[in-house]
């Protein structure tokens, strides 16, 4: 993408409808499924290619090359060094650091004649930790930034949303390297600080939230996610005490201990007809009833299987344990068991486990020491002391006062269960509040996994060899594009803030009269020499009305209609988000339209 760095560092050139590589569509493209990929395809800013990859045109381009330069300004703020790896690299590195199996399906693998192993990047920790390793050896060249703005490939399952979730991608990654862990924890601060600059300027509301660490092995892990409710992540808020979290990465609090000296002895029940929860607490109710309140979902424990499958093809099944009123949640099983895939338990799955008879599961068959062999992993609520009503193992029947740490006892607990709005903050009193967001940056304190993995070693100050401890960042920089598209526009077309649309003006000459086309053509030129960024709409047969349906769609922030008015000498001036038109004479039209886009720039 550096073409692109280049496109933006040229003066401006007049951007003329009449010969614009540009043709706005009518229709919106058959697969588009949100706003920002609608309208950048029907507003000609980009064209599928392949799933997943697309081709940028020139109007496209030049938002592209906004966003990075903004995500460039603020890396080099913080002392960032660009560097470009190639996106074509070779297997080795990869298979050091275990990724080359871990990304499983999700990596482009290829071969060069000589039959070697490459593949596409998909992130590139393993050739930063290389290339400081190849160059730097002493505690004297730390700390160090090095950042890319490149192309990343990832053969994602369901490629979506265009420019959201791509196959090829561009991404903007960072890696700091530093000699201990307060200098990472110094590095950290400081890019989380540079992303809030940035994702401030690209003019979307984001939340910061904690991330689930496990997938790259480190500790500290936050996400910045553009709010919307298009977005694939969900995240929790508590209001009291400014908490949040992706719901892969959200906490519960886990309850006291509860005594269990009175408990009663389990005792297992006739539950005939009850293969769902909500029949089970019905037949409770009607059968057993609580003195103190009414049977509810939540007293029973479900426990659900999965089968998983690790990256080298081995798989194993696993059960987890949830309260009867929550499902198990997808996504937050995928984070906790990255990268293995999962699939819940087949009739195959059952037929070769003899120990589990399917709708009546108990902790008593599950636990990799008991009959099925099978990992028993369950919700934190499941504490010492409480009780539930679960499977006895045999159908029809159900164990009643089965006491957590007296009756049964799991391999570990697990964050998987649906996480609500309602639900209690980890923190204190709060309550968590619920929303979706797109992903658009995370960082990471990576911590020494790679440079162990790949032995990056620098002498500190006694002169004994350490091992260097690294974070990793990244922003989704295609993904930006579609992130400020997405919210900003109207059922019309596209609204850019000024500082990342392809033009700052929108100039559109209506009618036939050579007057009012040699007028408009002056003003584009005398705006272009005063540094803003003219589209200047000069088609010669095109109608008012087309003209100004596709300055909405196109999104330029002002529109400058130089028209029939002319003959009165007046230029009319609007915001394309606005009803704000006003009549301009025509020797103020320049410093007025200036002044406007200074401003508008300036934010
Ligand atoms: P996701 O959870 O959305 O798949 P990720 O956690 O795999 O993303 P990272 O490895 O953290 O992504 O990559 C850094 C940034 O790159 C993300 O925050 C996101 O903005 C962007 N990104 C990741 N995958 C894609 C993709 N397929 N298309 C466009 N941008 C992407
Ligand atoms: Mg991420």
């Amino acid at each position: 993408m550096s073409s692109a760095r280049l496109a933006a560092a040229r003066p401006p050139a007049l951007l003329r409808m009449s010969t614009l590589f540009l043709r706005t569509l009518r229709d919106d493209p058959a697969e588009a499924e949100v706003a920002s990929h609608r309208l950048l395809v029907r507003a000609g800013y980009i064209r599928r290619a392949a799933p997943g990859i697309y081709t940028w045109l020139p109007l496209g381009l030049r938002v592209l090359a906004k966003v990075e330069a903004v995500v460039r300004e603020e890396m080099e703020a913080i002392g960032g060094q660009e560097v470009h790896f190639p996106a074509l690299l070779p297997r080795e590195p990869y298979e050091v650091s275990g990724r080359w199996t871990e990304y499983g399906p999700n990596l482009f693998r290829l071969q060069d004649r000589k039959k070697a192993d490459y593949l596409l990047a998909p992130t590139h920790e393993e050739m930063f930790t290389l290339l400081v390793k190849d160059l730097f050896s002493s505690y004297k060249d730390l700390p160090l930034t090095l950042f890319q703005v490149q192309t990343k490939y990832r053969d994602e399952a369901r490629p979506r949303a265009g420019l959201i979730r791509g196959r090829e991608f561009v991404m903007k990654d960072s890696y700091s390297f530093d000699v201990d862990d307060a200098g990472l924890e110094a590095s950290y601060a400081k890019h989380r600080a540079a992303y809030r600059r940035i994702f401030d300027r690209f003019g979307f509301e984001y939340v910061i939230v904690s991330a689930h660490a496990g997938a790259m092995g480190g500790s500290r892990s936050e996400e910045f996610l553009a709010k919307s409710p298009i977005g694939e992540d969900t995240y929790v808020e508590c209001r009291a005490c400014g908490y949040a979290a992706n719901v892969e990465a959200a906490r519960t609090p886990v309850p006291e201990p509860v005594p269990y000296d009175d408990a009663p002895a389990a005792h297992v029940e006739d539950t005939p007809g009850t293969p769902t929860i909500d029949s089970l607490v019905a037949h409770l109710e009607r059968t057993l009833p609580r003195d103190d309140r009414p049977w509810g979902a939540a007293d029973t424990l479900k426990n659900v299987l999965f089968r998983l499958t690790h990256p080298d093809g081995t798989t194993e099944g696993v059960a987890i344990g949830v309260p009867g009123d929550r499902e198990v949640d997808a996504k937050r099983m995928e984070a906790a068991f990255y990268p293995a895939e999962l699939v819940p338990f087949g009739e195959e799955d059952f037929a070769a486990a003899p120990a589990l008879v399917k709708g009546y599961i108990g902790p008593g068959a599950l636990g990799e020491e008991r009959s099925s062999g099978i990992r028993y992993l369950v919700d934190p609520r499941v504490v010492e002391g409480s009780r539930w009503v679960t499977g006895a193992d045999e159908p029809g029947r159900h164990v009643v006062d089965l006491v957590a740490g007296r009756d049964f006892t799991a391999d570990g607990t697990i964050e998987v269960a649906e996480v609500r709005a309602g639900d209690p903050c980890p923190n204190g009193d709060g309550v968590l509040e619920t929303a979706r967001g797109i992903e658009m940056g995370h960082v990471f304190q990576l911590g020494r996994k790679f440079a162990e993995a790949l032995d990056l070693k620098v002498l500190d100050v006694n002169g004994k060899a350490v091992t260097v401890t690294m974070g990793s960042y990244g922003v989704g920089v295609t993904r930006a594009v579609a992130a400020i598209a997405e919210a900003n526009h109207d059922e019309k077309g596209l609204a850019w803030p000024a500082h990342v649309a392809p033009a700052h003006v929108h100039l559109v000459a209506t009618g036939k009269d050579a007057e009012v086309f040699d007028a408009a053509e002056a003003l584009a030129l005398q705006l272009q020499a005063a540094g803003a960024e003219v589209l200047y709409d000069d088609r010669p047969k095109v109608s008012p009305g087309v003209k100004f349906k596709d300055a909405e769609l196109l999104g330029v922030p002002l529109v400058v209609v130089v028209g029939r008015g002319l003959a009165d000498g007046l230029v009319e001036v609007r915001s394309r988000a606005g009803d704000d038109a006003v009549q301009v004479p025509v020797d103020e039209v320049l410093e007025h339209v200036l002044a406007r886009v200074e401003a508008a720039v300036a934010g």
